[in-house]
């Protein structure tokens, strides 16, 4: 096996045996993503120089490429903006600083929907990324340059970050594991913003193996992030030993299943994976989630009224895009801002904006804010009942680059991974197949509980050995 092939655990075993060190494994990717990605488009820039020092200090450990809103000191941060453009980061984000102490290595900047916004990497304002497993489509996102480095073995593995979907959208399209972890179990602090009540950092990778040590590797209460309880880090690689389905209640949510917009080939993926899963001992439970339908509306309520708020900082002031226009200071903040951000950005801005102002407040973001209690209720109930929900992840397979023009059609990609967002319990994407025309990759989503990371693990665990 090439050193760029490997996952996490093969890297971490050879390691350990002294077959190579950390210094060969960062060449090595660098040399992959100078020969691969001039194709993919996945990394936005490599800090070949700064690895290979933090190689050199620590032999044993493992480069991880990073999305690029998460702050590594001394790179770029530019969150796929213009408005950030030449922004380097003064500090590590607590991610980074737990990823460090625990054997890995960030090593470059991978691309992204801009501030996250996105469902294709499309938003990114910085540079295109394909699908590895066909070119002429998109990874999927927002995390599309994670899953494009991951999928296209130009990372051993990546960090996403997730909303409403941007790690598990983009790892089905591409092939690779995604986990999003239950809202406070990965601390925020130094991780760009988005929208505060949702966003969630987890990991993409070749594996559910390897995703248990890189989860473990940056969970756990932070005090710089006061969302983050004190609820202990399990071992994850040890908890999914000897990982089985049988006897494990298998929820399948109706409303998930009757969508007119699921594609076919999508369906028969999840179809065969659920009856793999039965055939692996599973008891299959149908559920009901009653307030499916909304959840779209309160995400596109709740997620721009967040993102205003915390967009606002970016003003022309203090760091990023200065207008070279401006005359005073209110030109200062309305050129800048113009010049800097995207349409998408903008977009939500005056939505999030919108459903803030005083005469809307109560029948928008108030109501929404109610209908999210249901949502998350729904689930409540749902999980007295099953240890885990089986869904589609995404309701289609890759689409191609600039094929969804509109952006309620590209909303729409995230219909089944918003509801979990909305409820904060954790969910991941599991390769599970190939579309029959094109062989696109297709994964399922699983969905467990609140800071139920050990049981999603083992469940994707179960059903990944069913696949292999
Ligand atoms: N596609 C969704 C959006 O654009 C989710 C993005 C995300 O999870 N960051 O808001």
């Amino acid at each position: 096996m090439e050193l760029w092939e490997m996952g996490i655990r093969a890297a971490q075993d050879g390691l350990a045996k002294g077959e190579f060190t950390a210094t060969d494994l960062v060449k090595a990717i660098a040399a992959r993503r100078a020969a691969e990605d001039g194709r993919i488009g996945a990394y936005l820039t490599f800090d070949e120089g700064g690895a290979l020092r933090l190689a050199a200090e620590n032999p044993k450990s493992v480069p991880i490429a990073v999305k690029d809103l998460i702050n590594v000191k001394g790179q770029p941060c530019t969150c796929g903006s213009k408005i950030l453009k030449g922004y380097v980061s003064p500090y590590d984000a607590t991610v980074i600083a737990n990823m460090k102490r625990n054997g890995f290595i960030p090593c470059g900047r991978v691309n992204m929907d801009e501030f996250a916004m996105g469902s294709s990497t499309e938003n990114s304002a910085l540079g295109v990324t394909r699908n590895p497993y066909d070119t002429e489509r998109v990874p999927g996102g927002s995390s599309g340059g994670s899953a494009a480095a991951v999928g296209g073995n130009l990372a051993i593995a990546a960090l996403g970050t997730d909303t409403g979907g941007s790690i598990r959208q983009p790892a089905s399209f591409c092939n690779c594991y995604g986990l999003k972890p239950s809202y406070g179990r990965v601390s925020r602090y130094g991780v760009t913003a988005f929208a505060s009540s949702l966003d969630q950092v987890g990991p993409m990778t070749k594996s559910v193996e390897d995703a248990a040590v890189l989860l473990g590797a940056i969970a756990g209460r932070d005090p710089m992030d006061g969302t983050t309880p004190d609820e202990p880090v399990p071992d994850y690689l040890k908890e999914i030993e000897g990982a089985s389905l049988k006897g494990v209640r298998l929820g399948l949510p109706k409303e998930y299943f009757s969508v007119t917009g699921l594609d076919p080939e999508v369906k028969a993926v999840t179809d065969a994976a659920i009856d793999k899963c039965a055939n692996a001992g599973a008891e299959l439970v149908e559920v009901s989630l009653p307030h499916t339908d909304y959840a779209m509306s309160v995400y596109y309520i709740v997620a721009p009224a967040e993102a205003s708020a915390n967009l606002a900082r970016f003003d022309g002031v203090r760091y990023g895009h200065r207008s070279a226009e401006a005359k005073d200071v209110y030109s200062l903040y309305v050129k800048s801002r113009s010049e800097g951000f995207g349409p998408e950005v903008k977009r939500r801005i005056i939505m999030g904006t919108y459903v803030l102002s005083s005469g809307y407040y109560d029948a928008y973001y108030g109501r929404a804010q109610k209908v999210r209690t249901l949502i998350k209720r729904d689930f409540d109930e749902v999980f007295a009942r099953v240890d885990a929900l089986l869904t589609p992840c995404a309701p289609t397979p890759a689409f191609r680059l600039g094929e969804l023009q509109d952006p309620i059609t590209m909303y729409l990609n995230d219909l089944f991974t918003i509801p979990s967002s909305l409820a904060g319990v954790c969910a991941a994407s599991v390769p599970a197949g190939f579309t029959a025309s094109a062989h696109l990759p297709v994964g399922v989503q699983f969905i467990c509980g609140g800071f139920e990371e050990s049981r999603l693990l083992r469940v994707s665990k179960a059903f990944e050995d069913l696949c292999s």
